[in-house]
């Protein structure tokens, strides 16, 4: 390690004008240690100070501004013991106040009256009337601009540093220091070749730029640089991983397609496969025989039939003398899927288990001994499966269905369900974008399903209020006599599961009036319910004895009812788009024109507007998801936290920087396809910076 790398190592504590108790602060709020996180520190926007704005136009409190004009009077409240001091700054469009609580002596002192000064900082709104709390001051006799560079960074703060005098004027200043004494050692991080073809400038330039922009266009290319940088070495990570997983773990080879996989295309498949499916069945199938461990992903609308794909794909392995797995994350799903699979395999003679939290201990015995013993071919389970207990005979496949209800952790448990890690096939409840498929899941490959069974018509989609509820009862009368049934589902959030609960009864209770008994019979499931009393309703349901099922979102993923054509979502407003998307596909699953109808109140936020006129304009998941990206950003994405974004992605915005991301990964690409172990002289620097990055973390074996 060379002496320039050590300064930025430095504990922020010795930056002068730090010190051990400021540092701790940056460290509590900020996640600041050294000088380097300091240095990725980055402004969140820039003040443009040589725009001084007339003193009328100043409307919003929203964000900084600069003024100029004359100080016309200056008023001191609080006699003796000064408790603050208001001033007058008067242009030819207009006045504004500028207050002042704190060193007021000081204030006191060095404002004069009938000086002109160049004025900065935030409105805010007191009493109707606009006034600056505590402002920049600079004594001009003329009106421009403050000097040097126009462009300011403005930081990202807290109130609690804020209040120690750590607030974004207090981080620009120790940035100028930071810069003076540490700049000169930022090193660069990629080759010559990527900053040619990507036409990129030096690091260096570019972090210098990103605190303090010579102006517009120097800023763009620094923001560029560091973005690509931050996702260059996220899938740098990825794909190496990739690699190192391929090298290390040799893949089961299921070579045989036999008895299992043909007789159920000949005599049970109840349906044509789509091209799709076809396709994607052969690209897995090329994986599960090609030596290497297959992890795949596998993206498709909902309703695109991805399980018929995973019962395919288990039947291969159990051609192949191994066991199969298939883990789910709600009970509900999982019970569905036993279901399902066991109709389709049992015929064949393949034995499944179903094991989930509620199956009792003493039922678990058994389930576990055949699997060990390998009697049992495949289990279907919720996360019950990755415990310690469970443990295989040769599980050779594991699906993972709807994976992003899963952490990364859970997936690689599985892994270690054998010696040697199983095939992995991961499968997405609703579409995820591609940048952030790539970046979640670059170390899989990923296959999509993009084409629904022929048949099935558009959902029609609407957004009522609450004035047509009785227009809407009138529609489900005439849908449930046609024989038809109907989905009412009700929001549940965490935080207000109370206030939900009895809207939920409340639904319920009108409900069961408007559509009494014996003529129509009603179901309801929630969350709060003992998994044998849903279970026993949803069987109710899908049997056709009840014809309306009253929910919260426990139904929302997965399950499959093809008689249901109607879904009510109640407070439609407080779902995500994803999540809407999803409830939607609970219906037209069936020959049936199918209805999703959005119920909401009269008050809507502009989001919530959005979301819905996506809903009404579009069917597409893959557009939604797209949709739902932009609307959230990829921190508040559907799931993303549980999977986690990487912790690099500092400065990129994975919901508008995608092109970025795509350059990224074919950079990094052709990089490792190049230099596997980056050994070449011209990729030092990416070496030096990713071995810097993942010191602990990452798997450093050799790829030969
Ligand atoms: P998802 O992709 O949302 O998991 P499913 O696997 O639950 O979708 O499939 C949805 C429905 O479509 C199921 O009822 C399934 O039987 C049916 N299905 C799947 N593939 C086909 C096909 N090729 N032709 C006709 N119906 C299909
Ligand atoms: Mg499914």
């Amino acid at each position: 390690m060379s002496m320039t790398d050590d300064v930025l190592k430095s504990p922020i504590e010795y930056l002068k004008g730090v010190g051990p108790k400021r540092a701790q602060l940056l460290q509590k709020e900020l996640g600041i240690f050294t000088f380097d996180d300091l240095l990725r520190h980055y402004p969140f926007r820039y003040v443009d100070r040589s725009i001084i704005y007339p003193i009328r136009s100043v409307v919003s409190t929203e964000s900084h501004i600069q003024v100029f004009g004359r100080i016309t009077s200056v008023r001191r409240v609080g006699g003796a013991r000064l408790q603050r001091i208001s001033a007058t700054l008067e242009d030819e469009t207009g006045q504004i106040e500028l207050v002042w609580f704190k060193s007021l002596r000081w204030i006191s002192e060095s404002i004069r009256e009938g000086q002109t000064y160049l004025v900065y900082g935030k409105p805010t709104r007191f009493k109707s009337q606009l006034n600056i709390v505590h402002p920049e001051m600079e004594e001009k006799s003329s009106r421009q601009g403050a000097a040097g560079p126009p462009l300011h960074p403005v930081y990202p703060s807290t109130d609690k540093l804020n209040n120690n005098g750590l607030g974004s004027r207090a981080i620009s200043k120790l940035m100028i220091r930071l810069h003076e004494q540490s700049l000169n050692s930022v090193q660069e991080s990629l080759s010559g070749k990527i900053l040619d073809e990507v036409r990129l400038i030096p690091l260096r330039l570019a972090l210098k730029n990103v605190h303090f922009p010579e102006n517009n266009e120097m800023l763009a290319k620094a923001i560029f640089r560091i973005k690509f940088d931050e996702l260059f070495f996220v899938q740098l990570r990825l794909l190496r991983q990739k690699l190192v997983n391929r090298n290390k773990y040799k893949g089961f080879v299921f070579e045989k397609i036999g008895d299992f996989f043909n007789r159920f295309y000949k005599e049970f498949i109840p349906f044509e496969l789509t091209e799709a499916q076809k396709r994607v069945i052969k690209e897995i199938r090329r994986d599960l025989n090609s030596g290497n461990q297959m992890n795949r992903l596998l993206q498709g609308d909902v309703g695109s039939g991805k399980t018929m794909v995973a019962a395919l794909s288990v039947l291969i392995a159990l051609d192949n003398g191994f066991q199969a797995c298939l883990m789910a994350p709600t009970e509900i799903l999982a019970n569905q899927h036993a279901a399902n699979l066991r109709q389709y395999l049992e015929p064949l003679g393949v034995k499944i288990h179903l094991l989930s939290g509620s199956v009792k201990a003493s039922d678990r015995v058994p389930i576990l001994e055949e699997l060990k013993n390998g009697t049992c071919h495949m289990v279907i389970g919720t996360h019950a499966l990755i415990e310690d207990k469970v443990v295989f005979k040769n599980l050779g496949l594991a699906v993972i269905d709807e994976q992003h209800r899963f952490g990364v952790a859970q997936r690689a448990k599985l892994w270690k369900k054998n010696s040697n890690p199983p095939h992995v096939l991961v499968m997405t409840a609703t579409p995820i974008p591609r940048t952030l498929a790539m970046t979640l899941y670059g170390d899989l490959d990923i296959s999509i399903i993009d084409e629904l069974p022929p048949g099935r018509k558009e959902i029609e989609t609407v957004h009522r209020k609450d004035n047509s509820r009785m227009k809407v009862f009138g529609f489900l009368e005439q849908q449930i006599d046609l024989g038809r049934q109907v989905y009412i589902v009700y929001p549940l959030i965490e935080e207000s599961q109370k206030l939900d609960y009895k809207d939920l009864m409340d639904g319920y209770e009108s409900i069961t009036r408007r559509f009494p008994k014996p003529k129509y019979q009603v179901s309801i499931v929630h969350g709060k319910m003992k998994s044998e009393d849903k279970d026993f309703e949803m069987k109710r349901f899908q049997k056709g004895e009840t014809q309306i099922m009253v929910a919260t979102t426990v139904i929302e993923v997965g399950v499959d009812i093809p008689n249901a054509s109607v879904m009510v979502i109640e407070s439609a407003e407080r779902f995500g788009l994803s999540q809407l998307h999803q409830l939607r596909g609970r219906v037209g699953r069936g020959a049936e024109q199918s209805y999703c109808i959005m119920m909401t109140g009269y008050k809507l936020s502009e989001e919530g507007r959005t979301r819905l006129e996506s809903m009404v304009r579009t069917n597409d998941g893959f557009e939604i998801a797209e949709v739902d990206l932009k609307l959230r950003g990829p921190g508040d994405f559907h799931g993303t936290q549980q999977s986690g974004l990487p912790m690099e992605l500092k400065l990129t915005n994975l919901s508008k920087d995608n092109q970025i991301v795509g350059i990224a990964r074919e950079k990094a690409d052709a990089t490792l396809s190049a230099d596997p172990n980056l050994e070449q002289a011209d990729n030092f620097p990416i070496l030096k910076t990713f071995k810097k990055l993942h010191a602990k973390k990452i798997n450093w074996a050799r790829i030969s």
